[in-house]
């Protein structure tokens, strides 16, 4: 490839257009500039070497996942046992990293038993995303430097392509690589420390290990290596992507845009529960992505339930309060946005006018949470201490208040709709 077709090629010019929101652009981008492209336009465009480890790895398990697999499958048969056995392994290794990796290590969002901690271990290692303490290390500093071109080590304002997989296929932040100073908690986790020691012995035994298992009971070898171990490793792999790529590209952002994050109820589905991505960079020690009872996040349902077994404990939540603030900052900061853009001169005392109001609906939401404070201390000195409390006097309180807020938050709602239309 020549050096001019090698600028035509330029994937830095088409990650910018990717930013733009444009999904159908993304995927023919996707497809246009495959792996081997990229790696050769990077060459050309004198960018960091490559870790040909990573470039081969990736390479090799997704021609595997999508040539090889479907052939022998057509050829051989693929037994019902190992797609059910590939389907559990999936979610166990998926949930690992979610649940563990992310929940757990990173953010510190819950504190979990022993037994637990080995289990997302070996979960994690069968995802093959590196160690505990690397994976840890480098979202930490995502959280910290967000959408910053050299500090975010899968910044998305470098497009779709570099957030998704190219940030790990050269070595862009080579500086900071064995640099496990923003990880020290984590270093005095013996099981982390364990795995990060032995991790590629770990990811021989159990990325071969587990596969020959199932090929083994199931009697088709090839068949289980094929689906359980590097189909799987591929569906683990991009669904862990998708979190760094599409969920700082495609969605809403009902909390901030301040970052890039977004929330995302379609990706929720393939990632566990990690697409509400934009809640998740504002609050990002709630152990929930998915606030709502409604909202798909079986990260957070597997946390609870590990809670309810006594092997999880100091479950982290953030007030609804500061929730709740946040919500309605961003719907003011989008209405002062469209009404400066509608109106040729804005007028000020309108907006002034729409201020006060907004404050208004902020104190009526502070005195609601904080009588529902006091009803939830009381009710569990009552239980703790047989302390007396009026319960339902201080329920009734709670209740006025919510109405009094529901009530401001619906007429400040109104006012805005009316300046707007
Ligand atoms: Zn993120
Ligand atoms: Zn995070």
């Amino acid at each position: 490839m020549s050096a001019s077709l090698a600028q035509s090629f330029d994937s830095s010019r088409l990650s910018f257009t990717l930013e733009q929101g444009r999904f159908g652009e993304h995927v023919f981008a996707h497809v246009l500039l495959c792996l081997p492209c990229r790696v050769l336009t990077g060459y050309f465009m004198k960018k960091p070497p490559l870790i040909w480890l990573n470039v081969i790895l990736f390479t090799v398990t997704f021609l595997l996942a999508v040539l090889v697999t479907p052939w022998y499958g057509f050829s051989h048969g693929l037994s019902a046992g190992l797609w059910w056995a590939m389907l559990a392994t999936v979610l166990f290794a998926g949930l690992s990293i979610t649940a563990g990796y992310h929940r757990l290590w990173s953010h510190r969002a819950y504190d979990a038993h022993p037994i637990v901690r080995v289990l997302w271990m070996i979960g994690g290692t069968l995802a093959l995303q590196n160690s505990i303490l690397h994976w840890a290390s480098d979202h930490r500093e995502h959280h910290k430097h967000v959408d910053h071109d050299d500090h975010d080590p899968y910044s998305a304002s470098r497009g779709f392509w570099f957030s998704h997989i190219g940030w790990m296929l050269r070595h862009y932040q080579a500086n900071r690589y064995h640099d496990y100073g923003n990880v020290k908690d984590l270093q005095k986790d013996p099981i982390v420390m364990f795995q990060h020691r032995y991790y590629l012995p770990l990811v021989l035994v159990l990325n071969f290990g587990w596969p020959l298992l199932i090929g083994w009971l199931l009697n088709d070898v090839v068949g289980a290596l094929l689906l359980v171990g590097v189909v799987r490793i591929v569906i683990n792999h991009h669904t862990t992507f998708f979190i760094n790529s599409l969920a700082h590209i495609w969605g809403g952002q009902p909390y901030t845009d301040r970052n890039s994050a977004r929330d995302n109820g379609f990706l929720a589905l393939l990632t566990y529960g990690e697409g509400y991505h934009n809640y998740h960079h504002i609050f990002s020690n709630d152990y929930r992505n998915g606030i709502r009872w409604w909202q798909f996040d079986p990260t957070k349902w597997l946390i609870r339930a590990c809670s309810w077994l006594g092997l999880a404990s100091n479950l982290k939540r953030c007030s609804g309060y500061q929730i709740e603030k946040a919500k309605l900052t961003m719907q003011f900061k989008r209405y002062q946005a469209r009404y400066e853009a509608k109106q040729p001169t804005t007028s000020q005392v309108v907006l002034e006018r729409l201020q006060h109001d907004y404050e208004q609906v902020l104190q009526k939401l502070k005195a609601y949470y904080q009588a529902r404070k006091v009803l939830l201390d009381s009710k569990t000195a009552r239980l703790r201490d047989h302390v007396h409390a009026d319960i339902d006097q201080l329920k009734h309180q709670a209740q006025e208040l919510r109405s009094a807020f529901q009530l401001h938050r619906k007429r400040w709602r109104a006012a805005l709709a009316e300046q707007l239309a």
